[in-house]
């Protein structure tokens, strides 16, 4: 076989070329990093996570990230192998150690016979003699291949921001303060209930928090306003500005959680700091993604109790997003209409996170393989989180009311909203339970739409062989 070129080596891209490799057929993996840098990344390791550490929910029984977990478990993904390998205790959540974890990606990738990585820019649209190429070059497509791609698909890209976190040292957290304490004590996997560091606040605290971080001084204000954020990602003094409650409803919410410090009083609210590597020596601060300027969030985020000494080991920022509008633009396997051969893959499809980038690299990966094998890509059924993730990206939108014609494509995360319907008396009440409504059928809907989507996952698996 000829190879297929992959360019950008990230979340999707290193995916994509193990998916290829795996299936026998020859990759070359184009990354630029090590020749030029994004305003994000900090490394030159494959699969770089530049911001949080978490994979999110690891439940694949009733939710739906997990279940996209599993089902790229069951398909060979080189992430969730390295993810696996590398993960630090988090609740029920599936977080890893970022440098074990991209450095474990880098290793797989360049121990493969199959894979030669190039460290290079690719500055326009693959040339012609590439064949079959897929574009993996992430929310920070260098600005060249962004313009190249603008006048190729004719559709204009959207370009907006996304905030990250800042990460402090543990050794400057005060723990006469702050505790450790999963919420509701949750244990995950590799987890012990206390897997959290939480910084409580009285309601005068709060209150004086919330005013700096409306007053404090934003990077570029002016040039970012308007941007459309997901609304999972809201710089945290955007959130504050909503409203006094938001932050106390939102990321510092004080529910489940005991100070351990003094039970008999109840935070007013909470900051919660997850660690973020397998030493245990750095935390990130959950939910705080911040444009404020650096000096001002040293300032704002030490009035936080606990953190009145803390250190940073990197201040939170705000970065640009790309992404097309793969519905009109992409086939149902990911392929440019316009450009038989070239597909994408990865967030600049307008999936969101992590999980989603690096299992849209996957069905990319996989539909070329077959392709240069002469064979037809087998989609998923959408009754899989791939599927269902697949279908959110290449069709089956929504025709908004007020502009009859127009597709409404938002980026998003993986969710049981994408997946179709159950079948008509899916549903029957557990066999003794005195009722079964509310919270039970909702938990027995997704339950139920995890079994079927693992069960046809792998009957997709058998038939796409
Ligand atoms: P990337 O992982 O960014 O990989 C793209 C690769 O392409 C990069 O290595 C880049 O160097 C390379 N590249 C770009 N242009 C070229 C070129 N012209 N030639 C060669 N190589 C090129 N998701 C989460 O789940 N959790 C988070 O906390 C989170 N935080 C984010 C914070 C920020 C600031 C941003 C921008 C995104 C965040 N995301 C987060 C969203 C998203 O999941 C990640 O960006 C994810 O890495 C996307 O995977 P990807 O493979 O599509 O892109």
């Amino acid at each position: 076989h000829s190879p297929i070129h992959v360019i950008g080596g990230g979340l999707a891209g290193s995916e994509a070329a193990w998916q290829i490799a795996e299936a026998g057929v020859p990759v070359i993996l184009h990354e630029m990093r090590g020749v030029r840098g994004t305003d994000a990344h900090k490394t030159e390791s494959l699969a770089e996570l530049v911001c949080s550490n978490s994979f999110r929910s690891d439940d694949a029984t009733s939710n739906a990230v997990g279940v996209l977990h599993a089902e790229m478990r069951l398909a060979g993904s080189l992430i969730m192998r390295c993810a696996d390998l590398n993960q630090v205790p988090a609740g029920g959540a599936l977080a890893v150690d970022r440098e074990g974890f991209a450095e474990a990606v880098s290793a797989a990738i360049a121990d493969h016979p199959l894979i030669t990585v190039l460290r290079e820019e690719i500055r326009g649209l693959p040339p012609r003699d590439w064949d079959l190429a897929i574009i993996a070059t992430g929310p920070l497509t260098a600005p060249d291949l962004a313009e190249a791609i603008r006048a190729e698909t004719g559709a204009d890209a959207l370009a907006f921001f996304d905030a990250i976190a800042p990460i402090v040292h543990a050794d400057t957290i005060d723990m006469d303060i702050c505790w450790h304490q999963s919420r509701y004590d949750k244990v995950g996997p590799g987890g012990t209930g206390k897997d959290y560091i939480n910084c409580p606040l009285t309601q005068e605290q709060y209150d004086a928090f919330v005013d700096a971080l409306i007053a404090g001084d934003k990077a570029g204000f002016k040039e970012w306003e308007g941007t459309p954020y997901f609304d999972g990602c809201l710089p945290i003094e955007v959130m504050a500005e909503r409203g006094r409650e938001t932050l106390r409803h939102g990321p510092m919410k004080p529910m489940g959680l005991t100070n351990a410090h003094n039970p008999s009083v109840k935070p007013y609210a909470v900051v919660q700091l997850r660690q973020d590597n397998a030493l245990g020596t750095l935390y990130n601060m959950v939910g705080f993604q911040t444009k404020l300027k650096y000096g001002a969030q040293g300032e704002v985020f030490r009035m936080i109790p606990g953190l009145q000494n803390a250190e940073f080991a990197r201040l939170g920022g705000l970065h640009r997003n790309t992404y097309i509008n793969s519905p009109t633009l992409l086939d149902h396997s990911l392929t440019l209409k316009s450009r038989p051969g070239l597909r994408f893959a990865g967030q600049i499809t307008g999936c969101e996170g992590y999980v989603e980038s690096a299992s849209i690299g996957l069905l990319a990966g996989r539909f070329a393989a077959a392709e240069r094998k002469g064979a037809s890509p087998v989609l998923p059924p959408v009754t899989t989180a791939f599927g269902a993730l697949l279908d959110h990206i290449t069709g089956g939108h929504i025709v908004s009311d007020d502009e009859p014609g127009k597709r409404s494509f938002q980026p998003m995360n993986i969710n049981f909203g994408l997946f179709p319907p159950l079948e008509p008396g899916a549903l029957t009440r557990p066999e003794g339970a005195k009722r079964f409504r509310g919270k039970e059928k909702a938990l027995a809907k997704k339950q139920a739409m995890a079994s079927r989507a693992l069960s046809d996952c792998a009957s997709w698996l058998d038939q796409a062989v």
